[in-house]
């Protein structure tokens, strides 16, 4: 149901705007403040806590202290808080849903799927919490025994993107209680509410004080550069582009800062001739227009086997036009605004490039007139190999049809990119699905789906898509140390 100003109002009173440094919420030694802006309207919603360098010493400050005690805290007891976390989540859905649809933009359905999905992180790392463990044997020679343990790797710092403000918290903030690591979470500056409201709902679970701190800052890199050299500070994981990401690597250097990076993408989408074609249109809608293509796991380049091309061309052209495109608090909305203007012009001029190249529009390729940064779904079709948006990440409901004629071809196509995070694939041939497995460069690999994103499953991506994986169980050891340990062995 469309939502009320009033309600809109009332949530957004609710939520926590200063920074949560030490169990304490308040505002930054400048008293500083920057505001938050709804990208359907373009109005200001709120304004927080504007961060700099002093208060972000001040949390890691925080986050140190609260290291060692943290760390000896029971696994059950990290796991329970986490858990409470969860329910806490699902019965304040509706808030969560709201407040990501306000700052981000995504309609009411959409942020819903994320309230699920980001929670999901906090009730599996509840779990994985207890099942930290170790190994134990004998060395090949008899000459001694080896024992494998565990640790927190200890104090954090967390930087997220806009696109999930939910659940790129949540995959970092989850592993990192689970594993008993304190941290300093980032979020973006375009998002920072939905992240605040988790901060409050994870102290009132019973996270202590200085475990989890939030920094919102409107100078990211002045404010976080200073961490980044301080060797108190052991971990960094990011989720954001690839060019911040190596700028961050190059930064996290100086130290040997332990690194996960979850970057850009430019994922292929493949319809073989033997396809359900039906279920790839169903499929190519989810990996292009979830989050109005502001993902990074969205379908980048579609590429479609000569014979079926036209035919999926035009479906997916056909269901594109039908999608509904408005605030995201409106009843029947399907496709929210993107995040601001910047980014629209970025996708339009990738729209403009790959036409004046000689590609042809079936349906859209051009902003919707009016308040807030709308973008019309869009299905192009003719696309140059020279067009830009085949080699630079779209973030933008825009799906280019390029098309192939033999597997060894489209697997070619396919890993012609430096990035290599989440790829597709239609096809009901098993064997094809193996070579497929084997033979694409990426992190990720969706058959006959259009979503690979799934908390109990590693995420993240090979080449410049980044390093490490959140999520299943390898999510909780990008926060655990390895320490070994040869025992003598003994003698009577
Ligand atoms: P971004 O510009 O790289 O920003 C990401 C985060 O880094 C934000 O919190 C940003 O702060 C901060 N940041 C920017 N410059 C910084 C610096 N010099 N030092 C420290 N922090 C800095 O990315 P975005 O536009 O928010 O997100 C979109 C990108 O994220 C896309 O490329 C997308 O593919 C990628 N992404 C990847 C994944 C994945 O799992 N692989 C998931 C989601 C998104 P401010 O916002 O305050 O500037």
């Amino acid at each position: 149901m469309t939502t009320t100003h009033a309600e809109e109002r009332r949530l957004l009173d609710l939520v926590p705007t200063g920074l949560l440094i030490g169990g304490q919420w308040r505002e930054s030694h400048s008293g500083a403040r920057f505001s938050v802006t709804d990208p359907a309207t373009g109005s200001a919603l709120t304004t927080v806590a504007d961060a700099g360098a002093a208060d972000a010493a001040d949390a890691l400050d925080a986050a140190v202290t609260a290291q060692r005690d943290w760390a000896a805290t029971a696994p059950r007891t990290r796991g329970e808080i986490l858990r409470r976390a969860f329910d806490a989540v699902h019965s304040r859905a509706d808030d969560f849903a709201l407040l990501m649809t306000l700052e981000m933009g995504k309609s009411l359905s959409e942020s819903a799927g994320e309230v699920r999905y980001g929670a999901e992180f906090l009730r599996w790392f509840s779990e994985e919490a207890t099942r930290i463990d170790g190994r134990y044997a004998t060395a090949p020679d008899g000459d001694s025994r080896l024992l494998i343990t565990k640790r927190p790797v200890g104090p954090c710092l967390l930087i997220t993107p806009w696109n999930f403000p939910l659940a790129m918290v949540t995959r970092k903030v989850a592993p990192a209680i689970a594993a008993g690591c304190t941290m300093i979470v980032k979020p973006a500056d375009l998002t920072p509410l939905t992240a605040l409201l988790l901060a409050q709902v994870l102290t009132d679970a019973g996270l202590p004080p200085g475990v989890l701190n939030v920094v919102t800052t409107s100078a990211a890199a002045a404010t976080t550069a200073p961490l980044l050299s301080d060797p108190r500070l052991r971990k960094l994981s990011f989720t954001g582009s690839t060019e911040v990401g190596r700028t961050l690597l190059k930064q996290a250097s100086d130290t040997v800062l332990r690194t996960s990076m979850e970057l850009g993408g430019n994922a292929p989408f493949l319809v073989f001739d033997d396809a359900d074609l039906d279920a790839a249109v169903d499929g190519a809608l989810a990996a292009k227009l979830r989050n109005a293509g502001e993902a990074c796991t969205a379908a980048n380049r579609f590429i479609v086997h000569e014979s079926v091309a036209d035919a999926f061309a035009a479906a997916l052209a056909e269901r594109f036009a039908a999608k509904t495109v408005g605030r995201g608090t409106t009843d029947g909305v399907e496709i929210g605004p993107l995040i601001n203007e910047r980014s629209r012009e970025k996708v339009q001029s990738l729209v403009d490039d790959a036409v004046q190249r000689g590609a042809s529009v079936l349906t859209g390729g051009a902003p919707v007139a009016g308040d807030g940064y709308f973008y019309q779904p869009t299905v192009l079709t003719g696309i140059p190999a020279s067009a830009r948006l085949l080699t630079e990440e779209i973030f933008g409901p825009v799906a280019p049809i390029t098309v192939f004629r033999t597997e060894d071809e489209a697997i070619e196509a396919a890993n012609a990119t430096p990035f290599g995070l989440a790829a597709y694939a239609y096809t009901r041939d098993l064997g094809r699905t193996i070579r497929l497995t084997e033979r694409l460069e990426t992190g990720m690999l969706g058959i006959n789906t259009g979503i690979v994103s799934n908390p109990a499953a590693p995420f993240g991506g090979v080449k410049q898509s980044g390093l490490g994986r959140e999520g299943g169980v390898e999510g909780i050891e990008e926060y655990l140390e390895t320490t070994y340990v040869g025992i003598a062995s003994p003698t009577d």
